[in-house]
C-alpha cells in the first residue's frame, strides 16, 4: 500500500472518478464534498414521491468500450443498467409540430438528416470522418493540452498517421464547414446544428471548433450511444462511491474546502470546513485534485497569472431548471426521454426561448406507478440572476417558471390538475448545491480559442495540483470529466 496521500476536493463524477482510480491503485485517498449528497451536477433530489435529476439526465459512455464501462470494470464495480435512448433526441424547430428525430441507428438518422436538410450529406459526411478519427484518436487517451515532457509523449503516442488528416480542421468551426459546402445560408439546418452543439460546447454552430462538434454531434449513434439510467442520475455516483470505499478511500460530505495551501511551486494541502460542526483545520497532501471549475479554482489559490486567463474567458453560461412531477396523462404516448424545442427564430438559444426536456420513461424509479417527471432547461445570462433585490429574483424566477410551463404546454398537457410538483433551479441554486461560481454549468466553452489543445490542462502551475471536471480537456458531460479524471490518474502515476 502506498502511503501517499491524495485529497480530492469536490465529489462530482470527476473527483470521485479520479479518487476512487487513485484509490484502487493503494493511494491514501479522502475525498472532500461540500454538499450532503454526492454527484454535483449529476445528482438527484426526490420530492413527493419523484426523483428529480438535477442537471444531467443522459450518459454517454456506457456502451462496452466506452469510457464509464471501462472505468467500471477497472474498479471492479457494475456499470449501471440503462436503456439506449432512440431517439436521442426529438427537436422541434418553430412552427413545425413534425420532429427531428436523432435516430441511434446510423443509417436510420442518415435517411432522416437526408430526408430533413436536402443536400447537406456532404457536411454531415466530413463530420463522420472527423469523428472516426477523432473518436479513435481520444480512446488512446492524449493527455491535452500538454504541459511537460511527459504529457508530449502521452500525446505523441496517441497520434496516429490517420489523425493528422484533422491537422486542416483544428482551426475551423462549424459555421465555416457549413460555408465550404455552401450551407451557410440553410437557415433550419443551422438553427438545429445551434439546438443540438450548445447542449455540449455551451455556444452556436458558428462558434463551435469543428472537431468537437464532429464529437457531440456523432456519439448518440451506434457503436457508441446516449443511455437513460434505471433508478436515477446518482446510480452513477452510488457505483463510483461503492468503488473508492471498496479501495479504502473515504468520501465525506458536507466539508468545503476553503483554501489550497502552498509551498513555492508546489501545493502542500488544504484548509477544510466540516459545516455541520464548523469545526476548521488544515490536512496536508502529496496530491491534491480540485473537482472544480477554473473559475473556483483561482478562488482557493494564489495562482495570479493563471486568474489573469481565467478572467479573459468569454462568460460561461447558467441554467434555469423546471422540475415538474405530473399525472402520467400529461405525456402524449410515444414521447420520446429527450426533446428540444425552439419557440421563436429571431429569438436567442436560451433564456427559455429553447428548453430541453427529459421525461422519465414507465418503470425507471423516478416516479410513483401513473405519474412521471418533466425537467425542462434552458441557458441562461448568469449575471441576470445575481443583480437586483430577493423580490426582484423571485419575480424572475417566476416568470421563467410560467413562460416555460406555458411553453411546455403546446406539447405536454399541464393544466393546473396534472402539476403534482413544481419547482425551479437559477443559477443561484447552482451556486449554493454545485459550489461552482456564481452558478456557471458545463465548462468553458468549445470555441477554436478553447477547445482540446487551446483549453485549460489538468495540471495546474502548481506541481501536484491536479484539476479534473468540466472545465478541462474534453468538456463537459459525465463521460467527458471521466475521461479527465483518467488523465490525472495517469499522469500521478506517472510522477
Ligand atoms: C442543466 C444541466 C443539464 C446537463 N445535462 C447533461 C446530460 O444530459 N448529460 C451529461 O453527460 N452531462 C450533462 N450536463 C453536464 C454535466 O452534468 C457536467 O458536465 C458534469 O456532471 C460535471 O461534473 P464535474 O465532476 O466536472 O463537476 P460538478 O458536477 O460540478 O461537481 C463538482 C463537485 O465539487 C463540489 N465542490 C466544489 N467546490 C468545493 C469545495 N470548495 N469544497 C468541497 N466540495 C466542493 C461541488 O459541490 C460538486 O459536488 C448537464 C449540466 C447541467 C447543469
Amino acid at each position: 500500500m502506498k502511503q501517499e496521500q491524495v485529497i480530492v476536493i469536490g465529489a462530482g463524477i470527476g473527483g470521485l472518478t479520479a479518487g476512487a482510480l487513485l484509490a484502487r491503485h493503494g493511494y491514501q485517498v479522502r475525498v472532500y464534498e461540500q454538499a450532503y449528497v454526492a454527484g454535483g451536477c449529476a445528482s438527484t433530489f426526490k420530492r413527493k414521491g419523484f426523483t428529480f435529476d438535477v442537471g444531467a439526465t443522459q450518459v454517454a459512455g456506457l456502451e462496452p468500450g466506452g469510457i464509464h464501462d471501462r472505468l467500471f470494470r477497472e474498479l471492479g464495480v457494475e456499470s449501471p443498467e440503462a436503456k439506449i435512448c432512440d431517439p436521442a433526441c426529438a427537436v422541434f424547430l418553430p412552427g413545425e409540430t413534425e420532429p427531428i428525430r436523432v435516430w441511434h441507428d446510423r443509417q436510420k438518422w442518415q435517411r432522416e438528416r437526408n430526408r430533413q436538410f436536402p443536400k447537406s450529406e456532404g457536411f454531415w459526411q466530413l463530420l463522420n470522418s472527423l469523428f472516426e478519427v477523432s473518436w479513435r484518436f481520444q480512446g488512446r487517451e492524449p493527455v491535452l493540452p500538454p504541459r511537460n515532457l511527459w504529457d508530449l509523449k502521452e500525446l505523441i503516442k496517441a497520434v496516429r498517421l490517420d489523425t493528422l488528416i484533422t491537422v486542416p480542421f483544428a482551426l475551423m468551426t462549424v459555421g465555416d464547414a457549413l460555408r465550404l459546402y455552401g450551407l451557410d445560408g440553410d437557415r433550419r439546418l443551422s438553427t438545429f446544428l445551434d439546438l443540438q452543439l450548445k447542449l455540449y460546447s455551451q455556444v452556436d454552430a458558428k462558434a463551435t471548433a469543428l472537431l468537437y462538434a464532429a464529437t457531440a454531434l456523432r456519439v448518440s449513434q451506434a457503436p457508441q450511444g446516449l443511455y437513460h439510467l434505471y433508478g436515477s442520475m446518482q446510480v452513477l455516483s452510488d457505483r463510483l462511491i461503492e468503488a473508492l470505499t471498496k479501495h479504502g478511500g473515504k468520501l465525506y460530505l458536507g466539508h468545503r474546502v476553503e483554501k489550497i495551501h502552498r509551498e513555492g511551486t508546489k501545493v502542500t494541502g488544504i484548509t477544510i470546513r466540516n459545516l455541520k460542526t464548523q469545526q476548521i483545520w488544515q490536512e496536508k497532501a502529496s496530491h491534491v485534485i480540485g473537482n472544480l471549475t477554473v473559475q473556483n479554482l483561482v478562488q482557493l489559490v494564489n495562482l495570479p497569472n493563471y486568474q489573469k486567463r481565467v478572467a479573459k474567458l468569454p462568460p460561461s453560461s447558467g441554467a434555469f431548471v423546471l422540475y415538474l412531477g405530473v399525472e402520467a396523462e400529461a405525456i402524449p404516448s410515444n414521447c420520446p426521454p429527450h426533446l428540444q424545442f425552439l419557440y421563436d427564430y429571431t429569438g436567442p438559444i436560451g433564456e427559455n426561448n429553447s428548453l430541453f426536456v427529459s421525461v422519465s420513461q414507465p418503470g425507471d424509479g423516478r416516479a410513483p406507478t401513473g405519474k412521471a417527471t418533466i425537467i425542462a432547461s434552458s441557458f441562461t445570462d448568469v449575471s441576470l440572476w445575481w443583480k437586483g433585490s430577493q423580490e426582484e429574483y423571485n419575480q424572475l424566477k417566476e416568470k421563467y417558471t410560467e413562460t416555460a410551463i406555458a411553453r411546455l404546454s403546446n406539447y405536454f398537457q399541464l393544466s393546473p390538475e396534472m402539476i403534482v410538483h413544481q419547482e425551479a433551479a437559477t443559477p443561484r441554486t447552482f451556486a449554493r448545491y454545485t459550489a461552482r461560481a456564481q452558478g456557471i454549468v458545463g465548462g468553458i466553452g468549445q470555441r477554436v480559442s478553447t477547445f482540446g489543445p487551446f483549453g485549460f490542462a489538468t495540471r495546474t502551475p502548481l506541481a501536484n495540483l491536479w484539476l479534473v471536471g468540466d472545465s478541462v480537456h474534453p468538456g463537459e458531460g459525465t463521460a467527458g470529466v471521466s475521461y479527465s479524471a483518467a488523465t490525472v490518474v495517469k499522469q500521478i502515476l506517472s510522477s
